[in-house]
């Protein structure tokens, strides 16, 4: 493992088991998160994002199986193997004190029968009883209300003692965040958590999570379906499409040199005020689960296919420096049109 590397996924297999059989959802994934990096990862709905995010924490539901690989997350001198780990280590030693995770839909993340200012210390509280130290909630609620303020949640004192249910959808993403910071977590692993809120306060909120990174060196994984929203905040981008990392680079690199047809075809779909209002789509779309197409999975609706990619599946091959890439253009030389 490189030094830096802060999580260092390899060969990860994740599927479903769905009426009877295991669907594989993702495929063989080798990523690694380095220390201080936002790392962007994008893809259509459906690509399995989602699960890659969740499966770092083993927050899969039941149906879900881990058919390979490993997750290692490395802080200092420790190395642990977070695949290995017992339910009750990972929940004692890594989910929210190592590695914490925001929801895409705040409405379910938040408890609405305790408020914000409860939900708030208790964080604080268990790490605090997981470590072994007695102290009580009232002593911890000084650092709730500072975290609040540090969030942009104007009158923090009288919103600690607010339910959820009283806060609009951009305080309570908020909310989750201060979650999220308040245990200072080496890596954020944040699942579309602007996609709800309108565009205004989607701003607003990725401004302050900029911020934030900065002031906690958090490194960060940045889900999301919107190359847009990914492009301002992200130091290195992963592209998925049907369950495999298909092309990762800087994100200047990804922009200026996009190597994946697929990539290419996303870049392009975006919004573009010179171009004027009709946006281009990538014709079809992302298979279904249980249907991912043989070979390499974009093949059909790639326009450059060839002859060996609806047979074997690309493997990632460095096309420029830091630059990763799964096509046969790059391998297999001329394109057959
Ligand atoms: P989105 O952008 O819509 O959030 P995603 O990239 O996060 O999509 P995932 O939610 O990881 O995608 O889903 C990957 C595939 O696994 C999809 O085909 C999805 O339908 C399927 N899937 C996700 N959760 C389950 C589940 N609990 N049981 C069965 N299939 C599932
Ligand atoms: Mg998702």
């Amino acid at each position: 493992m490189v030094a830096d590397n802060l999580l260092s996924i390899k060969n990860l297999s994740v599927a479903y088991h769905v009426k009877g059989e295991d669907l594989t959802a993702i495929a063989e994934i080798t990523l690694a998160i380095r220390k201080g990096e936002v790392l962007g990862l994008v893809g259509e709905s459906g690509s399995g994002k989602s699960t890659l995010g969740r499966a770092i924490l083993r927050l899969l539901p039941a149906s879900a199986r881990l058919k390979g690989g490993s997750i290692s997350y490395r802080k200092e001198e420790l190395t642990q193997e977070l695949t290995q780990l017992s339910e009750k280590e990972i929940n004692k030693k890594i989910r929210g004190r190592e590695i914490a995770m925001v929801m895409q839909n705040p409405q379910n993340a938040l408890n609405p029968v305790f408020t914000v200012g409860r939900q708030l210390v208790d964080v604080l509280y268990f790490k605090e009883k997981k470590d072994n130290r007695q102290v009580s909630r009232r002593k911890l609620k000084g650092k709730a209300v500072e975290i609040l303020e540090k969030v942009g949640i104007s009158d923090p004192e009288y919103r600690f003692s607010e339910y959820p249910h009283e806060l609009s959808g951009g305080m309570k993403q908020r909310v989750m965040l201060a979650m999220a910071f308040i245990s200072s977590p080496s890596l954020l692993i944040a699942d579309e958590p602007t996609t709800a809120l309108d565009p205004t306060v989607e701003a607003q909120i990725l401004k302050l999570l900029a911020e934030l990174v900065e002031e906690y060196q958090t490194s960060i994984l940045y889900i999301s379906h919107d190359l847009r929203v990914v492009a301002g905040l992200s130091d290195r981008i992963a592209v998925m499409y049907a369950g495999r990392l298909v092309e990762l680079a800087e994100a200047d690199e990804l922009f200026s040199r996009p190597n994946h047809p697929y990539t290419q075809a996303l870049i392009a779909c975006l919004p573009d005020p010179e171009r004027g209002e009709r946006l281009p789509t990538i014709p079809g779309k992302v298979p279904d689960l249980g249907y991912y197409p043989s070979g390499c999975s974009f093949h059909p609706r790639c326009r450059h296919c060839f002859e060996p990619c609806p047979r074997e599946v690309p493997p990632l091959e460095e096309v420029g420096p830091g630059h990763l890439s799964a096509c046969f253009l790059n391998s297999k030389g001329v394109e057959e049109e």
